[in-house]
């Protein structure tokens, strides 16, 4: 059983007729219940319906639900067999206020299928928040061989899911004032976190169990985009013009945080006079085509000697000319950077010695910042063979890391 209250009843109904989906339905009844996000779109779906029927009559009249009638439509005296795909299309273009406040209670079936796509969440929480999106990102993250014992599941969203959202909301605050009852935007539950209740253990399970976690070295991000509704936002940018300040290292102006700052400040009205609520329905979902895994940067330190007089300690180069062959930094780096499989590194040691400097006794301590590593654990036998690689390759400036903890 979904956790729904009575006061839900008219909301459930609003939003199945604007094409919202299941989930989103219950985003908007502010379930927190994970469990409910979790069962299959199509049997939330009709637990709804069952619902919102139940409501409207105390009876159960499958032959009716079976044609797309409510009791709803029963009691207005609506014709039978009016098809609710029809309704549907007649109530969203009369998108006006005015329109909308002569909307009898019939004009807002629910619709009998899930939407093709979700108006509000754009297919995000359909069938991209399912068991073949959770193959398809494990998969992904299985080819980039990374060693990890936990994972952190990050969601990217388009911004327009903002908008969409508060076209939504506006539609139902309308419905819930007029029935006097409250309701709080900030209560609703967001899109990501639904996504990540029913993604997490669907890809940790793909994953062979490893536990998908809030707090994690490795991270996996999945970003959403959505080119067909990217214009969604464009209104805002003249209604509210002092949120979208250009910033030369983002790729849009529209940022979800200035999208968000914006649907704060500007009001229903103005909201309504340029954008549709209910949002218009889209033709495709959004595509997920990037996936990235990064795992956080770990560190290696230890100690160097240098025995060679022609051996500068990081890249010499001057005008662009370069005036050593290698360097001790190049030369510890390039086998740890493969042992580690790592993308990049950052060199630090305690002090620096000339060229023709030696370092002797227990040698230089340094330090290295290794940048998305693929592997994290080394084992002591394989830390001793690092060593020995460093040692051997290099024996001509002879290089030995002479500790090397890890
Ligand atoms: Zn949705």
């Amino acid at each position: 059983m979904l956790p729904l209250k009575e006061k839900d009843k008219p909301i459930i109904r609003k939003l199945l007729s604007s094409g919202c989906c299941a989930r989103c339905v219950l985003r908007f009844c502010c379930v927190t219940l994970q469990a409910a996000y979790r069962k299959p779109p199509q049997d939330t779906l009709r637990e709804l319906r069952a619902f919102v029927h139940d409501a409207e009559n105390g009876e159960t009249r499958e032959s009716a639900e079976g044609n797309g009638e409510t009791p709803d439509a029963a009691a207005a005296a609506e014709p039978a067999g009016d098809p609710p795909s029809k309704r549907a299309k007649l109530e969203r273009v009369g998108t006006g206020a005015a329109e909308e406040e002569e909307e009898e209670d019939a004009a807002v079936e629910p619709k009998e299928e899930e939407p093709s796509v979700c108006v509000s969440c754009l297919g995000v929480l359909q069938e991209l928040c399912g068991p073949t999106h959770a193959v398809k990102i494990a998969e992904r993250v299985k080819a980039e061989k990374y060693e990890f014992d936990t994972l952190l599941l990050s969601v990217s969203l388009p911004a327009q899911l903002c908008v969409r959202e508060h076209s939504c909301w506006l539609h139902v605050k309308k419905e819930m004032r007029e029935k006097s009852l409250a309701v709080d935007k900030d209560d609703l539950v967001q899109v990501k976190e639904t996504f990540k209740w029913v993604m997490q253990g669907a890809v940790a399970q793909e994953l062979g169990g490893v536990p998908v976690v809030i707090r994690s070295l490795f991270e996996v991000g999945v970003e959403f985009t959505h080119p067909e509704t990217d214009a969604d936002c464009h209104f805002l940018a003249t209604a509210c013009a002092s949120c979208f300040k250009s910033n030369r290292n983002k790729r849009s102006v529209f940022t979800r945080m200035a999208v968000v700052k914006a649907l704060e400040k500007i009001s229903d009205a103005v909201f309504l006079k340029h954008y549709s609520s209910p949002p218009a329905a889209p033709t495709s979902s959004c595509s997920t085509e990037n996936i990235q895994c990064l795992h956080l940067a770990i560190f290696v330190a230890g100690r160097y000697n240098k025995f060679s007089r022609s051996l500068p300690q990081t890249p010499w180069v001057i005008d662009g000319e370069r005036r050593m062959e290698s360097s001790v930094e190049e030369l510890i780096a390039a086998p740890v950077l493969s042992s580690f499989r790592a993308d990049g590194f950052n060199f630090s040691s305690s002090g620096r010695e000339d060229v023709d400097v030696r370092t002797l006794g227990n040698g230089r301590p340094f330090a290295m910042e290794l940048l998305d590593p693929h592997r994290t654990k080394l084992s002591h036998v394989e830390m001793k063979q690092l060593q020995e690689v460093v040692f051997i390759t290099h024996s001509q400036s002879i290089i030995i890391i002479i500790s090397f903890p890890s």
